[in-house]
């Protein structure tokens, strides 16, 4: 006879179907068991099929990361050769392997100009910003100032979700639910958003100096003595495509320097040409102490991620850990292999098709088409830089109110592009879309065909169940 107990918990294993078996990121559990979830099989340069046999154009690089699109042979060989010469070893206890060196070198050579001297390496992004939170408290604890450990993020910023990471990040929605975060070291100062948040009258350079003195005034409310370090992205991601609005770096970077604080950029979406430079520093002209990396580091064939540190770093971690015998940190798969294989080769394509100078040339007819969106009567703002594009819905122009669709508006475009043949994200109200860096013209065309026909069906949708919302 079974107990009740056991009889509870096969129950609970019914309850579990094989839809739910992948607790999947970002996505709600109930939906997919509702078999919700579309199921990709395939990849061919920059489209991907289902397991239904449709065709999509993938208009956001898997997770704006998959810079090459699937199928490139000359990674997958990389990838190949190396399985097939080691597999696996560690860069552990002064072992190393060959292309674990030969890829670090080349990187260091890659960020030289950005006064990059040594990387460490993770498997992505979110372990990359732990990494860079604790060579920032590395430093500190070296150079004999202890007390710094707070580190400033940004409302609206995506810097991953490990604890760290998550901590920084400053979105509610990965926040909510998990009790002690975001951890108390942490302090988030305003998104800086112009157009949402730029006061009447006030123009781009002002709202910058009000951001920079928000930054001052809280350094100082702490008591710059505590703290280690600020991070940004150069362009805010997830939180909504956020390009920084006019002079803002070049009004916080001095306030960083006058209280000595580490600056960390996060370029995990940025680095490899994403905005038509090498870097987004390039891109912006920003002198971090710290850079992550990930992404495009790869084109996404493998997970891989770096911290890249700058000289006055670099020095103070090499002393610090010569004091206790060894550097007290490592991933088991930092320095894999395999991933450095891939890293290397990509880094050998994106070099020798200077593929910056293509997203370059591509981004005014990316940029620009789309930029004549914001004549739709419910688009409020079309932004970006490079291959990076947002388009927010307002119900209101003037007051830029959100559109209050039952299902979220970007959502219902978003389902459309699907059905449409297109892959875009959406973030409630705000679709985005950051294609392959080898995006063709043939490829952006067919973007703004399968675009277009995707708003049409958006305004049946949203004007029947909205009709007095404004049509021009
Ligand atoms: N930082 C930024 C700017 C990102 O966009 C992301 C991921 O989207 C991360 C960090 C986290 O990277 P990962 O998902 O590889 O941990």
């Amino acid at each position: 006879l079974a107990c009740a107990a056991c009889l509870g918990r096969r129950g609970g294993l019914r309850a579990y179907s094989a839809l739910t078996s992948n607790l999947a990121p970002f996505t709600n559990p109930s939906e997919k068991e509702r078999n919700s979830a579309v199921t990709l099989v395939r990849g061919e340069g920059v489209h991907v099929w289902d397991d239904q046999g449709n065709k999509y154009l993938d208009g956001l690089a898997g997770l704006w990361s998959n810079a090459l699109g699937n199928g490139n042979e000359r990674v997958i060989g990389a990838a190949h050769a190396q399985l097939k010469k080691l597999a696996y070893q560690h860069t552990f206890w002064n072992r190393t392997t060959d292309i674990a060196e030969e890829y670090t070198r080349r990187l260091v050579d890659f960020a030289s100009h950005r006064g990059v001297v040594q990387t460490f390496m993770s498997c992505g992004g979110s372990d990359a910003n732990d990494t860079n939170v604790k060579l920032a408290w590395y430093y500190w604890n070296a150079v004999g100032q202890p007390s710094r450990k707070t580190v400033i993020a940004r409302h609206g910023a995506y810097h991953g979700v490990t604890i760290t990471a998550s901590s920084m990040s400053g979105l509610d929605s990965i926040h909510k639910g998990y009790g002690p975060l975001p951890l108390p070291w942490v302090r988030h100062v305003s998104t800086p958003h112009y157009w949402r948040n730029g006061l009447p009258g006030e123009t781009e350079e002002e709202y910058s100096s009000r951001l920079a003195k928000e930054l001052e005034d809280l350094i100082l409310r702490e008591g710059p003595e505590t703290i280690a370090a600020f991070i940004a992205e150069p362009v805010m991601g997830a939180g909504g495509v956020i390009p920084p609005p006019k002079g803002y770096f070049q009004k916080i970077q001095p306030i960083l320097q006058k209280y000595d604080i580490l600056f960390i950029l996060d370029e995990v979406i940025t680095a490899f040409g994403r905005l038509g430079e090498r870097f987004g520093s390039d891109f912006f002209d920003i002198q971090p102490d710290l850079y992550t990396v990930a992404k495009a580091m790869s084109s996404s064939y493998y997970p891989l991620g770096a911290a890249l540190i700058t000289e006055r770093v670099a020095d103070a971690i090499k002393d610090q850990a010569n004091k206790f015998g060894v550097f007290g940190h490592g991933y088991t798969y930092g320095g894999h292999p395999v991933a450095c294989a891939i890293g290397l080769e990509c880094l050998n394509i994106y070099e020798e098709t200077s593929i910056w100078d293509h997203v370059k040339l591509m981004t005014p007819t990316f940029q620009l088409t789309l930029k004549q969106l914001e004549t739709h009567p419910l688009v409020g703002e079309v932004r970006g830089e490079g291959f990076m594009l947002a388009i927010e819905f307002v119900s209101d122009k003037a007051t830029k109110a959100p559109l209050g669709t039952s299902v979220p508006p970007a959502t219902i475009l978003a389902n459309e592009c699907m059905k449409n043949g297109l892959l875009v994200r959406s973030t409630g109200n705000v679709v985005v879309l950051a294609p392959s860096l080898v995006f063709t013209m043939e490829n952006f065309q067919e973007l703004f065909s399968k675009l277009k026909a995707s708003f049409d069906s958006f305004d049946q949708i949203v004007y029947k169940e909205l009709p007095d919302l404004p049509r021009e």
